[in-house]
């Protein structure tokens, strides 16, 4: 059954984003959990164009790695709202902050499912363009979805514009910034690969890799960061397996980055 809007009860605020609010809701009549990600008439066409690209490309999308979705409603008062699976431990952002780091066997768990989410899209001419730990939503079965669609981009039609500014810089890959000196094409597909190695590296080592100071600072020094740095490398006690993974993803050259197919069969996901 498709939900309407009446048969859900609005409980609590699950976070804020952009332009939208995520509601922890009830369905009345089944008490089912969901969450209602709503972007209100007044916002900004940025966002309502965001929410309508998000919504487009869930309607299309069904993989266990990808955020599920019970249904769309536009209210005559112009808000737009999505119903999603309720995902109860949030994001991968905030279990690093509540539980600290992660071990590598936890990593190569995340890893397979993000892969597993990215190669289904990748498959079906998506490419994400803002993973990051915010983005990654997590259950308590561990189980890892890719949420927050908002900047994807599906690659069905035409090619154009898919290098246009979008999604949060730190985890932009060097070809983004600069796609004539990183394999000269610049492949979308590849990005969403290069924010995975910075994420998996956060979430090891628990600050952001990119900086030696492990902050954030204003958008010049990261790009000349990115693209004239060499990528980070691991800490001393990283595995063997887990260092070669990483460097598979963070390849400055964006046509040396294995794929996520290729990453699938990486030694480091064999455990
Ligand atoms: P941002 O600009 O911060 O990336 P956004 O407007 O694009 O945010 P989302 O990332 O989709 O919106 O969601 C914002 C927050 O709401 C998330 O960081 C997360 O804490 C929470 N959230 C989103 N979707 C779900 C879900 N399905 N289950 C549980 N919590 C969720
Ligand atoms: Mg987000």
């Amino acid at each position: 059954d498709a939900i309407a809007p009446n048969d859900i009860e609005k409980l609590n605020v699950l976070g804020h984003g952009n332009g939208g609010t995520v509601y922890k809701v009830r369905h009345k009549r089944t008490n089912a959990i969901y969450a209602l990600k709503v972007v209100h008439s007044d916002s900004d066409p940025i966002t309502r164009r965001q929410i309508r690209r998000e919504m487009d490309i869930l309607r299309q999308t069904d993989s266990p790695h990808v955020v599920q979705c019970h249904g769309f409603f536009e209210k005559p008062s112009g808000d737009v709202s999505i119903v999603m699976e309720y995902m109860d431990l949030g994001t991968l952002d905030t279990l690093l902050k509540n539980n600290g780091t992660f071990s590598e066997p936890k990593l190569a768990s995340v890893a397979r499912q993000v892969l597993n989410g990215l190669s289904y899209l990748h498959a079906h001419q998506i490419m994400h363009r803002d993973i990051k730990p915010s983005n990654l939503l997590v259950n308590s079965n561990m189980e890892i979805k890719i949420g927050d669609f908002g900047v994807s981009k599906i690659m069905r039609r035409t090619l154009d514009a898919c290098n246009s500014y979008v999604g949060t810089c730190a985890y932009m890959s060097p070809e983004r910034f600069d796609p004539e000196s990183y394999g000269g094409n610049y492949d979308g597909y590849a990005g969403d690969i290069w924010s995975l190695g910075v994420t998996l590296f956060e979430l090891y080592v628990g600050y952001f890799p990119l900086l030696p100071s492990g902050q954030r600072p204003d958008w010049a020094t990261l790009m000349c960061s990115i693209c004239f740095g060499d990528p980070p490398s691991l800490p001393e006690g990283a595995s063997a397996e887990f260092r070669s993974f990483i460097e598979s993803c963070l390849k400055k050259e964006s046509s040396e980055r294995w794929s996520a197919a290729q990453l699938l069969t990486h030694p480091f996901l064999k455990g």
